[in-house]
């Protein structure tokens, strides 16, 4: 068996041009959706996930404000200017990319955004919504990785998923959303014994661990969907996913790749929540 490819590039293309039609609409309103981003520190990686999304705003026709801080500004900074943004009405999403210098606490920074803007859905009100089955706020990478299920058809009722990683970010709202579409759900990690007995169990696989190429072929039940979160890059350079794609790709039906899987869905999934909470402003 081939897998099917299924290709975030395109699907995210096509979604952001919703969205940009959906922010016409708003804008002809009155109302412009906006996202702020606040970044501390000089991470490299952190610097090029931010300007990609800020970058995405622009293209869907969004304002942006990117709001940038030395590694060692004093929290009590960001916290007032969390407190001024939660407060300006041209913004409607706020984001705080991660991870924070270890001088912040992050609970305490995330729990500073109000929940109505909290675009990231990482707030703790945010979370208990999502867990109670009615999400004001999707994570953006489980949010990406259910519009694929939704565009290629693949109903998860009835069956049997597995995810390996139990992370705030991605492992465990991926599993609230695979629950509440009636799939049953196991949850794997780094103490889990035998984990190929699970995955070879697993009619849809999400790989969210961060080890590259880590699942193999022979851990893949034949024909299953499987989902590659993983990011990883390799001595030479170059990215790769948690699962060895050239091999599993011959016994899965449908898989991502990487890159050009779940990260493009990522930010399309931002603009998304962003979208929706000034939709719901002007309702
Ligand atoms: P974390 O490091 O927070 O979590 C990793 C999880 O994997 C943990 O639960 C850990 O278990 C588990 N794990 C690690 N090693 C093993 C192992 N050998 N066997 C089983 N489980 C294991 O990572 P994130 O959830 O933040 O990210 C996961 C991956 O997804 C990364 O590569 C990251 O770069 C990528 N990512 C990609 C995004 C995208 O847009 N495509 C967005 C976000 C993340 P334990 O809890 O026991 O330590």
């Amino acid at each position: 068996m081939t897998a099917r490819i299924l290709d975030g590039n395109a699907l995210a293309q096509r979604l952001r041009a919703d969205f940009k039609t959906r922010a016409e609409a708003l804008a002809a309103r009155g109302t412009r959706p906006g996202l702020a981003v606040i970044l501390v520190g000089e991470d490299p990686a952190s610097q090029v996930y931010v300007r990609n999304k800020v970058n995405a705003c622009a293209q869907a026709g969004f304002h942006s404000a990117k709001i940038s801080y030395p590694p060692d500004v004093e929290p009590r900074v960001v916290f007032d200017k969390l407190a001024e943004l939660n407060a300006d009405p041209a913004i409607h999403g706020i984001l705080v990319q991660l991870p924070l210098p270890k001088h912040f606490d992050s609970d305490a920074v995330l729990k500073a955004i109000a929940p109505a803007k909290d675009v990231d859905g990482f707030h703790a009100e945010n979370i208990g919504a999502l867990m109670q089955g009615h999400p004001r706020f999707i994570p953006c990478t489980p949010y990406g990785v259910m519009q694929f299920f939704a565009d290629a058809g693949i109903d998860p009722r009835g069956k049997e998923a597995v995810i390996l990683g139990r992370s705030n970010i991605v492992g465990k709202p991926m599993a609230m959303l695979l629950l509440q579409a009636s799939a049953t759900v196991t949850i794997c990690h780094s103490q889990t014994r035998d984990l190929a007995f699970h995955t070879r169990r697993a009619d849809i696989l999400v790989a969210a661990l961060g080890k590259a190429r880590f699942v193999t072929a022979d851990m893949v039940k034949p024909g299953a969907v499987v989902i590659d979160v993983g990011i990883n890059r390799l001595p030479d350079g170059k990215l790769c996913g948690d699962v060895d794609f050239a091999g599993v790709s011959e016994v899965a039906s449908a898989i991502t790749p990487v890159p050009g899987g779940v990260g493009p869905m990522t930010i399309t999934m931002l603009l998304a929540n962003t979208l929706e909470a000034a939709e719901r402003e002007v309702r």
